[in-house]
């Protein structure tokens, strides 16, 4: 069997950081940019950075499109903060202009923790490990709604931070600054 390749969508934002950990945990990742890209690669992160300006480079990519078929498909994707945004069903506080690829039934807010909480750290009690994770949240967002079929797998509050459904896994924090590779263990452990 061909080993995986794990692709990281390096159209804006901080996907370098997600490289590094991916690598660090021993398997191959890919930067990608373009659609065709796409076709190499068994599952995807979507980092944080801009979601209105990533959305903007996804559509004149030509990625929006093969990108949401894919996934539809069952492609794992793992979406961090902006990438969260672009998963969502739904955004609000977004630009009139900003897509969105539909593909885990919440609705996310843009910077919905308010400009006093802007950027906060808050150790998270995930579901799956043993001890708490470090959560560095910049400029997140809020998840406003939750469908029926999304598990909740880490909250802040009464907020969930950590979503699931199917192939489709969310954090509006970035477990890529945390120095702690157990997210992203986890994750490649449920999709292989
Ligand atoms: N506020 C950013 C957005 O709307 C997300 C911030 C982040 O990814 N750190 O896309």
């Amino acid at each position: 069997m061909v080993a995986p390749i794990v692709g990281v969508l390096a159209l804006q934002g901080a996907f370098a950081a997600h490289a590094a950990i991916l690598e660090r945990l021993g398997v191959s990742t890919t930067e990608i940019r373009k659609d065709d890209q796409l076709d190499l690669v068994d599952s995807l992160v979507m980092p944080g950075g801009e979601s209105t300006t990533m959305s903007m480079l996804l559509e004149r990519s030509g990625m929006l499109e093969p990108l949401s078929a894919r996934i539809a498909e069952g492609l794992p994707v793992f979406g961090t903060c902006a990438g969260m945004i672009l998963l969502s069903s739904e955004v609000m506080d977004g630009r009139p202009d900003q897509r969105v690829l539909g593909a885990i039934d919440i609705t996310t807010r843009r910077n919905g923790y308010g400009r006093q909480t802007e950027s906060f750290e808050s150790d998270l009690e995930i579901t799956g490990l043993d001890a708490p994770f470090h959560g560095v949240f910049i400029r997140a967002p809020i998840v406003e709604r939750l469908g029926e079929s999304v598990s909740v797998l880490a909250s802040v509050d009464d907020d969930a931070v950590l979503c699931r459904q199917a192939n489709v896994t969310v954090a509006s924090f970035h477990p890529e600054l945390a120095d702690d590779d157990r997210l992203h263990s986890m994750w490649l452990k449920e999709i292989s």
